[in-house]
């Protein structure tokens, strides 16, 4: 099926890109079936193959009962799917200059056009709010249901002290959305200390955001992205 093969593109992109190391994972809701998902076994991104790929219901439970287990935060995908029928791909990562951003009041704000969505609001779930002393990780589907109902209509959250979830109606627009996030939360952060002090940035403003998210749905960098792993998977 095309949708395992993107999968197994999408965790080495965004590996390739530094959105996710070892941890971090991309889901894709199965396209003959809205009630069950695809996600890797337990096993770090870069080393994903077609044949580690599971089937999981919406509980997050494997179809085939003698299948190896998944991730422990694999309720994130889950959860998500079963309060945003719109959604078919999921990517959870610890994307590196995003986290700050989830821990301080400096709030994620569009700085240029690829990462329009942002402007469509990121919000920030804080793990506290479905339970205190956890080790920050969505391991139940108590955390992942609360992480979702944060989440709402909105194309990204942040998680506090953790990383990110990130959706789209593709799998290529989760992959690129999560990837401009991490450029954009760069550029913000470049701009705002330039000349080593606060400096005045101008973010794009709504109606740029809206003129933007209306199209933008990263076919170019997909393209370039899915034929370039293409060529060196058929070599691996
Ligand atoms: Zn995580």
């Amino acid at each position: 099926m095309s949708i395992i093969e993107d999968l197994v593109i999408a965790s080495r992109i965004c590996v390739e890109h530094g959105v996710i190391d070892a941890y971090g994972h991309v889901s894709a809701r199965n396209p003959e079936n809205p009630n069950t998902y695809f996600i890797s076994r337990d096993l770090a991104p870069e080393l994903i193959t077609q044949a580690d790929i599971l089937e999981l219901d919406m509980e997050s439970k494997p179809i085939k009962p003698d299948s190896p287990r998944s991730y422990n935060e694999r309720f994130i995908h889950s959860e998500i799917y079963k309060a945003r029928p719109d959604v078919h791909s999921i990517v959870h990562n610890h994307s590196p200059t995003v986290v700050p951003f989830s821990c301080t009041n400096c709030e994620l704000r569009p700085i240029f056009h690829m990462a329009a969505f942002i402007g469509l609001g990121i919000p920030n779930w804080d793990i506290r709010e479905a339970e205190l002393g956890t080790d920050m990780l969505v391991r139940n589907s108590l955390h992942g249901k609360s992480l979702a109902d944060k989440l709402g209509a909105h194309p990204a959250a942040l998680m506090r002290g953790h990383g990110s979830v990130v959706v789209g109606e593709k799998i290529q627009i989760a992959v690129g959305r999560t990837i401009y996030l991490e450029q954009n939360a760069k550029m913000q952060y470049q701009a705002m200390t330039m000349f080593g002090k606060p400096t005045e940035v101008i973010y794009m403003d709504d109606d740029e955001v809206s003129a933007n998210v209306k199209w933008q749905e990263y076919y170019r960098s997909w393209d370039l992205w899915k034929k370039k792993w293409q060529k060196k998977l058929a070599q691996e």
